[in-house]
């Protein structure tokens, strides 16, 4: 615990990532049972280890229906829903994929052109089969795969806010690794500079009671013979998603519609990405291309302050 005027920072490593809650009173006991909830949630939820609920679907990929706790059919229909949206550049069922390229962690490769047009084949939304009387998920094709790593941190976000608030927590921040939730007013959240320190930021948001998710194509990824290749694949292709786009922050009222809508718009790159934004008033944005500019979508909801002179407002 360190504390930097009234706030109380305690921090865990969990989901792979450092995870920081902010409290403006020493509450050791809350932060154990804000960790603990983390935990729990994960457990349910990872596919980074040979047993969860969503393993076990997986698991039975192929032969048969398994029935899973309320929270994670919930996240599943959603999650199918929005794969099937047109054009959409987000599908939960990428697990194939993602597990064959192995982008950040040990043995990552490029696989063979041939290989990822095989594993394509795997990644058909509507072959998962849900039925609400039991509650259970089929994937229909042996070797299919689900994988809610692009939105798992969302999911839980909202669950520890909504806690939180139950404890008659008025001002907290949490952060989940690329997830930021807050409570109550004042928070200034920070946007890293892609390829840089992992200190340095291009500039500062400020929020009131607001999510900040951002996914950027520099939080994993690896080299090979002077290419990069990052963790956000285009289910289209197979690789990883390629256009004009470094990285794409949601401020949102829920942390999981920010999670969703960050692979959302990544896919529609900025001219598409900002036509889509415009019919969504409950959702706001922030892009940073390639070309060193930072897009606002519009300031209703937060305030940025522009730090690094090598990046520029458009
Ligand atoms: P995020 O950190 O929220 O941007 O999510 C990235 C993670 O989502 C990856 O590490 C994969 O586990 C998963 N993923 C990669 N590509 C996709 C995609 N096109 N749709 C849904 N999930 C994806
Ligand atoms: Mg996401």
């Amino acid at each position: 615990m360190q504390t930097e005027d009234r706030i109380y920072a305690y921090s865990a490593v969990l989901m792979g990532s450092p995870i920081l809650l902010k409290l403006f009173s020493d509450n050791q006991s809350l932060a154990a049972q804000v960790f603990g909830l983390i935990k729990q949630l994960e457990d349910l939820l990872t596919v980074n280890r040979p047993h969860s609920e969503v393993m076990s679907i997986n698991h039975a990929a192929g032969s048969h229906p398994v029935s899973v706790s309320e929270p994670v059919f919930n996240l599943i229909k959603r999650a199918r829903a929005v794969s099937l949206l047109p054009g959409s550049c987000f599908n939960f069922t990428i697990g194939p994929l993602v597990k064959r390229w192995k982008i950040g962690f040990h043995g990552d490769t490029v696989p063979p052109a041939s290989e990822l047009q095989a594993l394509l084949a795997l990644t058909d939304a509507h072959q998962v089969i849900l039925n609400e009387q039991e509650r259970s998920v089929w994937l229909a094709m042996a070797g299919m795969e689900i994988d809610l790593g692009a939105i798992a941190k969302g999911y839980i976000a909202d669950v520890i806010k909504n806690f939180l608030q139950q404890q008659q927590v008025t001002q907290a921040l949490i952060n989940l690794g690329g997830n930021v939730h807050t409570l109550g007013s004042g928070w200034s959240i920070g946007l890293k500079k892609p390829f840089s320190d992992p200190d340095a930021l291009i500039g500062v948001i400020e929020v009131a009671n607001k999510s900040v998710v951002t996914s950027g194509i520099y939080e994993r990824y690896f080299e090979r013979e002077g290419r990069r290749y990052h963790h956000i694949l285009d289910p289209r292709t197979g690789y990883p998603l390629d256009n004009e786009l470094l990285s794409v922050t949601i401020i949102s009222d829920d942390s999981l519609d920010g999670d969703i809508y960050t692979t959302l718009i990544y896919g529609m790159g900025v001219e598409g990405g900002l036509a889509y934004l415009a019919g969504l008033p409950h959702i706001e944005a922030i892009l940073v291309t390639q070309a060193k500019e930072v897009i606002l979508s519009s300031q209703r909801q937060f305030s940025f302050r522009l730090l690094d002179d090598e990046y520029h407002l458009r």
